[in-house]
């Protein structure tokens, strides 16, 4: 499987460079997601814990975009458009960083490894 199996501290950032953020995670859990608003972005997704997410920069530039169930903050940036991360809580209530995998400076993982979320039902 490879290094995508060990924890690491992952950066990334939107495509301006505003948004800068770092995750600690074992990247082994990518998902794609057929959910309108993914669907479009052709996003792959990672979940992270909200204590192994760290926002660098940018939280000025963020905005946040809801719809449907309005529980999942969908975070983009004003200055390039791009989605890096969004937030929400698990079923008990603590706090989840979805992020964009392909927003991370070096996006590595196995693509035999994405799997599919069935967000278009929610
Ligand atoms: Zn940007």
């Amino acid at each position: 499987m490879g290094e995508q199996t060990e924890i690491a501290v992952y950066e990334g950032s939107c495509q301006c460079g505003a948004v800068r953020f770092t995750a600690r995670t074992r990247l082994e859990a990518p998902f794609q997601c057929n959910c309108s608003r993914c669907r479009r972005l052709n996003a792959v997704m990672h979940s992270v814990r909200g204590d192994d997410f760290t926002l660098l920069s940018g939280s000025e530039a963020l905005k946040i975009y809801r719809f449907n169930s309005h529980t999942i903050a969908h975070q983009f940036c004003t200055q390039c458009g791009i989605q890096p991360f969004a937030s929400g809580s698990d079923r008990e209530g603590n706090t989840i960083h979805v992020i964009n995998v392909h927003c991370l400076d070096e996006p590595r993982y196995d693509r035999n490894a994405v799997s599919h979320f069935n967000g278009s039902d929610f």
